[in-house]
Formats: structure tokens, C-alpha cells, sequence
């Protein structure tokens, strides 16, 4: 056991924590009586930083009971000595829920975001896995809104709405990462310039601007900032929690990729997948091209590194071979050649090569070409793989890893489950409360599934309101009690629509994978039995026998 606080501030958070809860309850318990208003107002002040702290230390859940015992000792103590019934009610009972609430640690903590387990169907996320996210954002609104949508990606969201917040809370913990607006009230390039202002031996986490500035004076003042990346209002919060996880898997994979190598020299082959592999890639040394087109398809590298002469024939051959199937269009190719004159290059570069190196090349400069390649692949399949509305794998991307587990799952004997789910009734949806309050359900779902899942899960957006699930190592009765967890959640959420509030519901299919079978018939299945699903009714879940 690691007894050592992963997260720093937790155990102020935890002293405080009875004496907030006190104060709460005094405000509770005297609300609508008189004389009461100094305990209400203190009651409220210490909801509201509960509401503000909580969620820091995953406490999601009671947070969202603060909030919303803030609100009502808001209304309380406007109404004076008449309080609304309805609110004295939801009072007294967000208060019984805080109080349960409270007594459970944070593992217990049924809908903690921060958890990205679902009890003891998978393993929780380690604890120094910091996901903590530090947002410098003078719009208040936009910055609670995109605090929100990150914590459906299972980002915690610290905001600083100036420079000196933002420094305070910098020298205070680690960030993962740095979200930043560029016009600030301290001046038009204010965020940019946050890094001159940090005392010696404190450095900003990697950083994205988000901004409504798009010319070229802020865009090379963020490049000079270092910046990660930058993007413009309104920000794609997808995109910035795809740019956050590129952060956090940074050191633990991101750079480091699957390389293979075409040389006939079976040396040279040798001496730089070694070189390749210590530098943390895998590596497959090829000295016959005709063996790609097995390996491609089976090792899906990150790059292809081809030499350009070869007996039978050369690189710019084989990579047109490959560059002709639509799969590897975008492959990064790089040539290895000891060929100095220029035409060669040319023509490599014309059959879709991204580099040319010239052997003897160093050890170093092989390593940061692979590495820079590699990047930049990595980031290009991840984008490509999402769907740009819930950041979930899109209908391709979920397919193609439906397929390669089924062959595992073939391969290793394990068990592996496929689901395919559908909100009832969305049209309805649609047609009542509009088109973006549709949306709105689509990525709660999105983000719930996300929040539910284990590591391992691949969950993707097959299409509008469906979804499916490539569940490893899970028999299909461990499958139904995950999906059934979902399902109930969803079923709970309150989504409201102008003054309205609804609810919403899925279907779903659940069936195990046969040894052998082919994706069509596991998608069929699955597909049957959410239709199945909808015929009993709906809102159920319907698992192959
Ligand atoms: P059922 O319970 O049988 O699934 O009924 P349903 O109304 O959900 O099914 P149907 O397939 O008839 O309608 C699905 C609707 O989902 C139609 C389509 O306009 C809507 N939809 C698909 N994608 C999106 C989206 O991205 N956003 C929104 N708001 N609506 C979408
Ligand atoms: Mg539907
Ligand atoms: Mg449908």
C-alpha cells in the first residue's frame, strides 16, 4: 500500500471537512426560523466552498449536493420567514444525502469522475496519476462550463480568472496541464506571459491556449510560450481533452511507437531496431519487402522506415505498394538511403515519403527522427480515430478494434463481450426540446459511459444515438452488470430544456464473442439483441443466452 497523500491539499480538505458539514447542518436545521440569518449565511458560505472544493478531490457527488444546498439556502433566506415548502423539503432531504454521503471515503463514492472504475468489475485509476488541470479563464461562465465538460473526460478542472490566482495556484500543486486564455484583464497577451512572472525553480506544466485572439501576434506569442497547442473560441472541449490526454500519456507512450524496418543489409538491420528498441520502440526488422503486407495489417506501426536500395526492388517501389492501400494512406514512410545524389530523394518524396535520411546516419539523429514521426502519427491516427462530438472512437475506429480483440480474445482464450446501445426514443427528444438539447443527452451518455468504464474498454459512437462497447477480458455476465450500472445511471439523469426537465433511456444488446467469429456476425448478434431490447420494451438490457 502507498500511504503517501497522492494528492496534495486532500487532508486539509478532509479536517475541514466536519466542521463545513456542522456549519451546513446548523443552516439546515434553522432555515425559515428566526433569528437564523448569520447560521444561513454561514451555512451558505460553507456549502459554497464545499461546492468549490470537493469535486478537487473527487468528491463529484458532494459537490453537486453543495451546490445545490447553497442554492436552496439562497432561496431560504431571500423568502425570510416564508420559505418555499418545496425547498425547505429538497433541504432536508439534500442534507440526509450530503450526510451519508460524507461518512463514505472517496472510493465509496458511487459517481466520483474521478474514480474511471466501476466498483469491482476493474481497477480504479492509480492515485499519482495526476489529472489535475489548472484553467486560467477571466469568463467566469465559460470557465465553470468547460470545468464541467473536462470532468466528463475525467479531467479535474482547478480555474484561476487572473494572473495572480493562476500563480497562487502554481506555486500551491502539480498540474498536468495548463489551460489559458490569452486576453486577460492584466492585458491583450496576458496568458502568454505567465511564465516571466513564476519564481525561479517553478515552470508551467505543458500548456494549450484557448482564445479568441487568432492573429498572428498572439499565435507567435503562444508558440514562444511553448505552448502545447492553440485553439480558438469556442473551444472544441473534445478536442481539448484529446489535447490533455496527449499531455498525460506524453510519458508513457506518446513518443514511443511500432517501427518497422525494411533494409536488406541485415547488419544495419540489426544495429537500428537495437538502437530503435532502447530508445523504448517496438520494432519489427524486415529484410525481404514482400513480407510487409503480412506484418502491416497484424503490427499496425506508427512508421515505416524503408532503405532505398534493395536488391529486387527499391524503397520507392514498396512504398508505393503500401501508399496504394487506402489503410496506410497516411502512414508515415521514411527512406534510409547512401545514395547522395539528389534524384532519388525526389522521387521518394513523390511516392509519399515524409523524410530522407542519408546513411551513416548517428544514433541520436535516427532516434529524434523516429520520435518526431512518431509524435506527430500518433497524433493524427488519435484524431482521426474520434468522433469530434463526444470524443469517443468513431464507427470505424471501434470496428477495427472489435476486430483485432476478437482475434485476440481467439488467440489468448479469454473472454471478450460486445455491446450495442441506442436511447430510446430520441426523436422525441429532438422533436420536443430541439436539436442541441439532443446533443446535450448524447454527450452525457458519452460522458457517463466514459466515466464508468474500466481502462480497457473501448467505447465508440457507432452512429447518431448509438453506441458500442469491446469489453476485454469480460464474460457476458460480467458485461451485464457493467452495462446494467450504466443504463440505471442514465436512466437517473435529470436533463432539463428551458423550464422543462426529463428524462431519457437506452437499450442495449450484450453478447460474448464466439472463438472465431467474424466481426459481421458479432455485430449482428449484438444488433439483434438490442432490437430485442426494444421490443420488450425498452430501457432494458438483453444478453445472449
Ligand atoms: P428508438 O427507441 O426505436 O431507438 O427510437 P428513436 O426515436 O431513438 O430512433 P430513430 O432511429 O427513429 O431516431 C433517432 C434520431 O436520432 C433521429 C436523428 O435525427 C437523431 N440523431 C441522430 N444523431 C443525432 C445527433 O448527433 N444529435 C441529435 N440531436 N440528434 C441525432
Ligand atoms: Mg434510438
Ligand atoms: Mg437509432
Amino acid at each position: 500500500m502507498n500511504d503517501v497523500d497522492p494528492v496534495p491539499g486532500r487532508q486539509r480538505f478532509l479536517n475541514g471537512l466536519p466542521a463545513r458539514l456542522a456549519a451546513v447542518e446548523t443552516g439546515v436545521l434553522l432555515a425559515g426560523k428566526q433569528p437564523a440569518e448569520a447560521e444561513i449565511k454561514a451555512a451558505i458560505l460553507a456549502a459554497h466552498s464545499l461546492a468549490g472544493s470537493a469535486a478537487l478531490f473527487g468528491r463529484f457527488r458532494l459537490g453537486e449536493l453543495a451546490r445545490e444546498i447553497e442554492e436552496l439556502l439562497n432561496t431560504v433566506s431571500r423568502a425570510g420567514l416564508n420559505p418555499p415548502a418545496q425547498a425547505l423539503t429538497d433541504l432536508t432531504e439534500r442534507w440526509a444525502a450530503m450526510k451519508a454521503l460524507a461518512g463514505l471515503s472517496d472510493s465509496e463514492e458511487d459517481d466520483s469522475a474521478a474514480a474511471g472504475g466501476h466498483g469491482e468489475l476493474g481497477p480504479r485509476l492509480p492515485d499519482q496519476d495526476n489529472r489535475q488541470v489548472l484553467l486560467l479563464e477571466d469568463d467566469v461562465e465559460l470557465a465553470e462550463e468547460i470545468r464541467r465538460q473536462l470532468a466528463g473526460f475525467n479531467w479535474n478542472v482547478d480555474i484561476a480568472t487572473n494572473k495572480l490566482e493562476a500563480l497562487a495556484l502554481l506555486r500551491g500543486r502539480c498540474y498536468l496541464a495548463l489551460i489559458a486564455d490569452v486576453v486577460l484583464p492584466e492585458g491583450n497577451l496576458a496568458g502568454t506571459e505567465l511564465a516571466e512572472a513564476l519564481p525561479v525553480g517553478v515552470s508551467l506544466p505543458p500548456t494549450v491556449f484557448v482564445s479568441r485572439r487568432w492573429d498572428w501576434e498572439a499565435r507567435l506569442a503562444g508558440v514562444r510560450a511553448d505552448a502545447v497547442s492553440y485553439l480558438t473560441k469556442p473551444v472544441d472541449t473534445a478536442r481539448l481533452a484529446e489535447l490533455i490526454a496527449g499531455i498525460h500519456d506524453h510519458d508513457d507512450g506518446a513518443t514511443r511507437g511500432r517501427v518497422v524496418l525494411v533494409d536488406d543489409d541485415e547488419l544495419l538491420a540489426s544495429h537500428y531496431s537495437v538502437v530503435l528498441q532502447k530508445a523504448g520502440h517496438e520494432v519489427i526488422a524486415l529484410q525481404d519487402p514482400g513480407k510487409l503486407l503480412d506484418v502491416l495489417p497484424v503490427f499496425h506501426p506508427d512508421l515505416l522506415i524503408l532503405d532505398l536500395h534493395m536488391p529486387g526492388c527499391n524503397g520507392i517501389e514498396v512504398a508505393k505498394v503500401v501508399r496504394q492501400d487506402s489503410d496506410y494512406s497516411g502512414l508515415p514512410i521514411l527512406f534510409l538511403s547512401a545514395d547522395r545524389n539528389q534524384r532519388p530523394e525526389r522521387e521518394a518524396i513523390r511516392a509519399g515519403a515524409d523524410d530522407f535520411l542519408l546513411k551513416p546516419i548517428s544514433e541520436e539523429w535516427l532516434v529524434a527522427a523516429v520520435e518526431a514521426r512518431v509524435k506527430r502519427s500518433k497524433a493524427i491516427q488519435r484524431l482521426s480515430q474520434r468522433d469530434s462530438m463526444t470524443g469517443l472512437l468513431n464507427h470505424l475506429a471501434i470496428l477495427r478494434e472489435l476486430e483485432q480483440e476478437a482475434s485476440a480474445s481467439s488467440r489468448n482464450q479469454s473472454p471478450l463481450s460486445f455491446v450495442m446501445l441506442d436511447i430510446d426514443h430520441f426523436k422525441q427528444v429532438n422533436d420536443c426540446y430541439g436539436h442541441p438539447v439532443g446533443d446535450r443527452v448524447i454527450r452525457a451518455l458519452a460522458n457517463l459511459m466514459r466515466r464508468r468504464v474500466r481502462r480497457t474498454d473501448l467505447v465508440g459512437r457507432y452512429g447518431g444515438e448509438e453506441f458500442a462497447l469491446v469489453l476485454r477480458d469480460t464474460t457476458a455476465d460480467k458485461a451485464e452488470e457493467l452495462m446494467e450500472g450504466i443504463r440505471q445511471r442514465f436512466a437517473a439523469i435529470q436533463f432539463s430544456a428551458g423550464d422543462k426537465v426529463f428524462h431519457s433511456s437506452i437499450s442495449i444488446g450484450v453478447c460474448q464473442v464466439r472463438p472465431g467469429e467474424g466481426v459481421d456476425s458479432i455485430v449482428k448478434r449484438a444488433d439483434d439483441l438490442l432490437y430485442t431490447a426494444k421490443n420488450q420494451g425498452r430501457n432494458r438490457i438483453v444478453t445472449s443466452a
